[in-house]
Parts: structure tokens; C-alpha cells; sequence
């Protein structure tokens, strides 16, 4: 037995034809940057987050960057960002010359507690970051009523969040603008790297247009000091086939998540995702908790069946952050997630029948 945390080769099973024929399409074309593809494939990317504007750039990190650019945040500035999420989250703050203020997650969802945002805002703070974190999207009206009444935006960290739904809006529609990520483990991957902004804001979305493109519009006329973050048409152009997909996929991963809520839930001391009524996540990570998490994690390793940690070191304590005098302690909420978090093996290319040899290794386990 053997299931893997990950396999990115589903989309090349069922997409063959179709990948191949989008390779041909650009190469015959002979425009590999910012040309058609592109285009399309903002388009066709707005339409499905329920935007009027999708800009095309080279990553996730990048797209949140220039989100903060364009509000004209930077140094001096602060943003409000979870204590427990992927380290980029911070990074983008960190780029754009801001301080990331931490604050610590809700402990049911994982997800920022927008009760204890009010708190960390100061007469610096300009902007709110929420992640929607393993694919299941924060507690957006209660954070933009927050940064309604302080005068801060919202920006969405949606990196993981492709599809996922909000009382019935999707992820990158939630907040002023949002950042996507098309890393290949992402629910929608490119082929490399490759990312996205979303807004309904059509002046912030000619602004981030302007400096992902070194700040100029018109060749050789440089606006602003742009840098060079652009997604390029080959990956627009496998994007727009796999968006076609993407529903289809989160529904795999949806029934995925069903069968691992239903048949863990009486193992003792494990805790399973929390879902809100208002929440439709998009399952990009499952994540339970446990006190023993090493010791089921090696059991569980030793079985060939994978998974990974979402994440082992919250940014306040990775080494990148040491300068902000933040310690073990500071975080307790976010800290002791990192000491009990385990990824179970995720995604489309999940079989039922290896879904069962990981639900039944649970079940031995817990039996004892
Ligand atoms: C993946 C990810 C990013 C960064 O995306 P890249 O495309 O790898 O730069 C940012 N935030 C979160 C929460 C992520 O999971």
C-alpha cells in the first residue's frame, strides 16, 4: 500500500489532448509574454471569482507585493496579518516596506479571529491580510466591518482558496483586491510558477497592471518604478484549461473531505476540520490535529501512506523573522497548532480505494 500526499500527474491524465494542443497554440503564435493567453485568461479568471479585473503576475507572493504597492503601503505602514499562515503571507508585507502585525487565529477554523483584530489596529495600520488558510475562507463580514469602520483595507491571501465559497461569493470577491498563487500543488496550478490579482477596483487594478510590467504602459515609458512580475502566456494558456477543471476538482476534493470527516470522527483525541455554516471550502489542505501527531505521522509514514505538516514553524518564529524580537510564547494559539497539525493525503488524484487503506490505518491505530 502506498498513497501519496501529492501527485500532480491527474491533470496530464486527463487533460493530454488538451495541454498539448494549448503548448502548440502559444509556440506556433510566437508570443510568449503578455499577449493573448494572458488576456483570456484574466478574463475568463475574473468571470469565474465574480470580479470586474484579474492581472496576471508571476507568483502568489508577488501578487499580494504589488496589492500593497498599489495602495501605496509601505514603509512606515502597518498590515494585519495571521500569526498562522504560510510565511509568504508576511513576506509580501515585509517587500512592500510594511511591518506584518500578527494576530492569532480562531481556534476552531485556524483562520484569523477577527474579534482580536480590532485590538492589534494602531494609528500606522493600513491594511487588513486575511488568508483563507487550507482552502476554507476567513470570516470576511466580520473583518470588513473592522476595516470599515477604521478606514483599512481588506486584502484576501487566496492563495489557497481557488473556488472556495463565502455566503455564496467566491474567494478573490471578498475583499478591495485579493492575491491567488498557481503554484502546481495548488487547486489550480500552473505548470511553474504563476499568479493572480483580483479586484472590482478598476483604478488599483491599472496601477498593479502598470508596475507588474515595469511601470510603464506604452514601451520604453516608465510611469512609476515598476518591477518585472508577469504570468506568462504558456501558463495562461495551460490556466485556461485546467480552470474548466476546477470545479470538478474541488467536488473530488469536497466528497474527499466528507469521507474522512464521517469515518475519523470517533478516533480519540483527533480534531477534524471545523466548517462553518457560511463556509464552502475548496479542501485545498485537510487538516486534523492531534497531540501525538509525530507518532501518528511516522506510523502512518511507515505504511507508505504520506502527509505533510501545514506548518511546522509559524512565521513569528522562522529564523527570516528574528528581528522582530518576537519568542516562543507570544502565540500560544498559533504555536500550539504547529505542534499538532497533519495533512492527510488531499487532491483529485485521491482514489476511494486509497482513501480507504489511510481511513483504515486510522482505524488500527485508533483501535489499540
Ligand atoms: C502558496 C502561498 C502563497 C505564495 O504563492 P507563491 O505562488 O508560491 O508565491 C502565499 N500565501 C499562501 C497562504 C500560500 O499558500
Amino acid at each position: 500500500m502506498s498513497v501519496s500526499f501529492l501527485n500532480l500527474n491527474y491533470a496530464r491524465l486527463e487533460l493530454k489532448d488538451d495541454l498539448d494542443a494549448a503548448y502548440r497554440r502559444v509556440m506556433e503564435s510566437g508570443s510568449f509574454i503578455l499577449g493573448k493567453e494572458v488576456e483570456a485568461f484574466e478574463a475568463e479568471f475574473a468571470s469565474y471569482c465574480g470580479v470586474k479585473h484579474c492581472i496576471g503576475v508571476g507568483n502568489g507572493l508577488d501578487a499580494l507585493h504589488l496589492i500593497l504597492r498599489a495602495c501605496g503601503i509601505g514603509e512606515g505602514d502597518e498590515v494585519i496579518v495571521p500569526a498562522n499562515t504560510f510565511i509568504a503571507t508576511w513576506l509580501a508585507v515585509s517587500y512592500s516596506g510594511a511591518t506584518p502585525v500578527p494576530v492569532e487565529p480562531d481556534e476552531r477554523t485556524c483562520n484569523i479571529n477577527p474579534e482580536l483584530i480590532e485590538k492589534a489596529i494602531t494609528k500606522k495600520t493600513k491594511a487588513i491580510m486575511p488568508v483563507h488558510l487550507y482552502g476554507q475562507c476567513a470570516d470576511m463580514d466580520a473583518i470588513n466591518a473592522t476595516a470599515k469602520r477604521r478606514g483599512l483595507k481588506v486584502i484576501e491571501d487566496a492563495a489557497q482558496a481557488h473556488g472556495a465559497g463565502y455566503k455564496g461569493r467566491r474567494a478573490g470577491a471578498l475583499g478591495h483586491a485579493a492575491g491567488f498563487s498557481f503554484y502546481p500543488g495548488k487547486n489550480l496550478g500552473a505548470i511553474g510558477d504563476g499568479g493572480a490579482v483580483t479586484t472590482n477596483d478598476g483604478e488599483l487594478a491599472e496601477k498593479v497592471r502598470l508596475i507588474r510590467n515595469y511601470g510603464s504602459k506604452v514601451k520604453y515609458h516608465n510611469e512609476v518604478k515598476g518591477f518585472n512580475s508577469r504570468l506568462d502566456e504558456l501558463q495562461a494558456a495551460f490556466l485556461r484549461v485546467k480552470l474548466k477543471k476546477l470545479d470538478e476538482w474541488n467536488g473530488r476534493r469536497k466528497q474527499i473531505a466528507k469521507r474522512y470527516l464521517d469515518a475519523l470522527k470517533d478516533c480519540a483525541g483527533l480534531v477534524l476540520p471545523f466548517v462553518p455554516d457560511w463556509a464552502e471550502p475548496c479542501w485545498h489542505l485537510f487538516v486534523a490535529r492531534h497531540a501525538e501527531r509525530d507518532a501518528i505521522r511516522a506510523h502512518l509514514e511507515k505504511k507508505g501512506i504520506g502527509t505533510l505538516i501545514h506548518y511546522p514553524v509559524p512565521p513569528h518564529l522562522s529564523e527570516a523573522y528574528a528581528d522582530t524580537g518576537l519568542k516562543a510564547g507570544d502565540f500560544p494559539v498559533t504555536e500550539g497548532l504547529a505542534k499538532s497539525v497533519l495533512s492527510l493525503p488531499m487532491g483529485p488524484h485521491i482514489e476511494p480505494r486509497e482513501q480507504a487503506d489511510v481511513i483504515g490505518e486510522f482505524g488500527r491505530r485508533f483501535a489499540s
